[in-house]
Formats: C-alpha cells, sequence, structure tokens
C-alpha cells in the first residue's frame, strides 16, 4: 500500500493502518528473533582488521626507539613514539598528550573522582566541599558519561546539541552565572549518538566564554575523531591551543583511544591537556600505577607505524560500516519516510545514528521490539538521568550485526514505529 502520512488520515484509515501494522506485527513475532541494536561494538570483521597486533610486537622486539624496555615498570605518560603518531591525528601538541591503558572512560572516571577528592589545579577546594556541583550535558549525548556523573550526586543540567555542537548561547549564559557548574561533557566529533560535530566557532566559544567557576573543565571526549563514513574526516581543532590562545589553558580535558580503531577492550587510551593539569593528573596517577601497558602501546605503534597508518587502517573499517549506515537509512526512508512519524540523523561518522520517533512512543517502540526479539538501547539512554522529556529518541548502533541481521532488525523496528504511532493516533 502507499505510504500516506499518519498525521493526515481518516479515522477508518488509521484502523486499517493500525490493523495492519499489527498483523506486520505478529508475523515479525512469529519469527522469534535475538537481535541486538544496543551498544556501538565493532562487529567480528572489524576487530578482524586488526588482528595481526595478536602477534605484535613480536618475540625480540620490546624496545622502543629510545631504548625503553618497554617489559618493564615506568613511564608514566607513554610511550613517546606513540604519542606523537595521534598528537597529529588529535591536533594535540606531543608533550600535552598522554598514552594510558585501554579505557578512556577510566581515565573521565578519574579525572572526576580526583576533582571531587583533591580538586583540580584551579579549585579553591575540592568538588566534593562544595554545596552542590553541577554539568552541563549536550544530549542526546553519551551515556556512560552521564552514568559517571550521575554515580557522584552531580547534578546534570541539559542542553540542546545542534549539527555544529551545543547551543553556545544558552550554555555561556549559564556558566556566567552559576560558580556550581564545574564542568560540562563533549563529543566533538561524530557525536554520540547524533553524530554532531562541533564547529571551529563552537569550540571558540566554549574555551573563550566567562564562567563564575575557577575550574571549570570542559570534557573534550574525541572518541571519533578519525571515524569518517561518508567525505573526509573533519580535521581535529586545536582546542588546547584555543584555550591558550582565551586564556583559559586549563579548562579542557581532550580524551582519545583505540577503542574502534583496533581492539575495543585491548586499546589505548590517550589524555590531552596543559602542562599543569598533565602534571597534576600524573601526580595523582602516579599514586595509582607505575605506569601503563607499554607492551601494547608498543604493539600500537608497530602496527600503525605513523598518523597515515591510522588513517588507512580507518578507511578499512568505513568499507565494512558504510553499506550498514546506508542499509539503516534505506529501511528508514523506505518504511517510515512517507508516513513522516520519524526522524533521523544522518551521520558523516562515528558509531549511531539518532532515531526520533512520535513524541510519547520511544518507551512503547522499544518494548514491543523487546518483546519481538529486537534489543534497542533503553529508552532515555542518551539524556541525563535516562530522562527523555519528550520519550520519543532511540539509538540506534549498526556496526556489530551483519547486513542481513541489520536489515531484518531494522525492518522489526519500522514496524514497530509504526505500530506505535497509529496506536497513539487512536488514543489507545
Ligand atoms: N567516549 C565515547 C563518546 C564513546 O562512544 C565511547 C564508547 N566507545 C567511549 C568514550 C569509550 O571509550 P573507551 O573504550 O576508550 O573507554
Amino acid at each position: 500500500p502507499t505510504q500516506t502520512q499518519i498525521g493526515l488520515m481518516s479515522h477508518e484509515e488509521l484502523v486499517a493502518e493500525h490493523e495492519r501494522q499489527s498483523a506486520n506485527y505478529e508475523r515479525l513475532k512469529t519469527e522469534k528473533l535475538t537481535l541486538d541494536l544496543t551498544r556501538g561494538k565493532p562487529s567480528p570483521e572489524q576487530l578482524d582488521l586488526s588482528s595481526e597486533l595478536l602477534s605484535l610486537p613480536g618475540a625480540d622486539d620490546y624496545r622502543d626507539a629510545s631504548g625503553t624496555d618497554c617489559r618493564n615498570y615506568g613511564g608514566l605518560k607513554g610511550l613517546p613514539e606513540l604519542r606523537a603518531v595521534f598528537a597529529e591525528l588529535l591536533a594535540i601538541p606531543v608533550d600535552n598528550l598522554l598514552a594510558g591503558n585501554n579505557a578512556s572512560l577510566e581515565t573521565m572516571h578519574d579525572l572526576i573522582t580526583w576533582s571531587l577528592l583533591h580538586g583540580t589545579v584551579d579549585s579553591p577546594r575540592p568538588w566534593s566541599q562544595e554545596p552542590v556541583v553541577k554539568f552541563l550535558c549536550p544530549a542526546p549525548g553519551y551515556d556512560r558519561h552521564f552514568a559517571i556523573t550521575e554515580s557522584y550526586g552531580i547534578e546534570m543540567i541539559p542542553v540542546q546539541l545542534n549539527d555544529d555542537g551545543p547551543d553556545v548561547r544558552a550554555i555561556a549564559e549559564l556558566v556566567a552565572n552559576d560558580p556550581q557548574i564545574k564542568g560540562m561533557w563533549t563529543v566533538p566529533t561524530y557525536s554520540n549518538p547524533t553524530g554532531a560535530v562541533y564547529s571551529e566557532d563552537v569550540a571558540r566559544a566554549l574555551v573563550s566564554m566567562p564562567t563564575a567557576a575557577p575550574d571549570f573543565r570542559i570534557f573534550w571526549d574525541n572518541a571519533y575523531a578519525v571515524h569518517p563514513i561518508l567525505g573526509v574526516v573533519a580535521p581535529a581543532i586545536d582546542i588546547l591551543g584555543l584555550a591558550a590562545e582565551a586564556g583559559h589553558a586549563n579548562r579542557v580535558f581532550a580524551l582519545a583511544s583505540t577503542s574502534k580503531i583496533t581492539f575495543a577492550g585491548s586499546g589505548v587510551s590517550f589524555f590531552g591537556s596543559s602542562t599543569a593539569n598533565l602534571d597534576w593528573y600524573q601526580k595523582l596517577l602516579g599514586i595509582k600505577t607505575i605506569g601503563p601497558d607499554k607492551i601494547n602501546q608498543l604493539r600500537h605503534l608497530r602496527f600503525f607505524g605513523d598518523a597515515d597508518g591510522v588513517r588507512a587502517h580507518m578507511a578499512k573499517h568505513r568499507e565494512i560500516l558504510a553499506p550498514k549506515f546506508a542499509l539503516v537509512r534505506k529501511i528508514l526512508e523506505d518504511r517510515l519516510g512517507a508516513s513522516k512519524v520519524a526522524s533521523w540523523t544522518e551521520p558523516k561518522g562515528g558509531y549511531f545514528i539518532s532515531l526520533d520517533v512520535v513524541d510519547g512512543t520511544a518507551k512503547r517502540v522499544i518494548a514491543l521490539a523487546k518483546d519481538a526479539g529486537i534489543a534497542l538501547t533503553a529508552a532515555g539512554s542518551a539524556f541525563p538521568y535516562k530522562n527523555d522529556p519528550d520519550d520519543k529518541n532511540i539509538r540506534l548502533a549498526p556496526s556489530f550485526p551483519s547486513l542481513d541481521e541489520l536489515a531484518t532488525a531494522m525492518d522489526g523496528v519500522a514496524t514497530c514505529v509504526l505500530l506505535a504511532a497509529t496506536e497513539k493516533s487512536l488514543g489507545h
């Protein structure tokens, strides 16, 4: 049947559409699917691109160019050669970039807990001694960021995220007047989950704006800095340089990792910041560890060689991911385009598509999908406190399933979106 806009249907047409989608849904349930679109995990095929890492650095290769024996303790800042490779990709001076262990999320968690317990270099007192600590949360955003701040009782304030970054006017006004706002989460390149890419103007505004808190920190989580799907990669913004130029050298905590480049569980993380912040961080890090896994850093260095090696490797990921993103778009367009019951982002990179369904139906869509064996990210996940004010947002993660599984899952999701939309229009 030709699709019409559900909002324009007569009652009879609506009843007929509801019956059609109910029948589709009952058929879907008989397929007894077990499909998962919840987390942005690399597929086995993507992990295979880095299999060579499993035999690197090799039996006799354990020294870096400076002669450091990577098997031993020490070297808190990480291997200089690997730092240089990612310094180029992240537009962070190598002296300001530290290479760590496998998870940038762990670094973010440390930065928050140490700011709470000790305060930053600019804090009048530890954050935990403040009556309240607040963070700005561009939303939709990354659920694990919000989980960290929520777990420590940091009050989260959602701010609107546009295609070129968050609403800087609203943010500037908030931070100028409220000294309890100590920080902000960002994902500047191909953001999770909308794919937004922060413009240089937005970046400059964020590092330049006056803040009532002297120790305001921007968590610049560049997890997808080198992850284009369409076109060329958005060039990394010299965020530390912009911050220093604006007189706020210590404002930025920059993060990245190879989790979505090599092995998600065994990659290398990076932390970039001002010299004062890095000294503070290393003093505290040195209490926690004698040094990072340098053998892992060395094998990554051998695997990539240089920044162009990383870029060439990412082109292989793109070959696997681009058809998956295109397939999701095509199914959404074919099944939902004309009926105007949904809109979705068309990211040029990263790992996610953000789907907005009819207001008030996201929870219902996710429940319907679950009963049909299709796991979707929990409703509201991309919002602070898992509270999607419009109950409309669903994060889709197309990377892990095969193309066939993805087609089946997305077709099922479209059926659930249509069924929930007709239910709502009929007042069920
Ligand atoms: N930041 C963002 C925005 C992410 O989407 C993810 C998940 N891949 C991470 C951080 C986690 O990174 P890591 O594996 O380095 O902890």
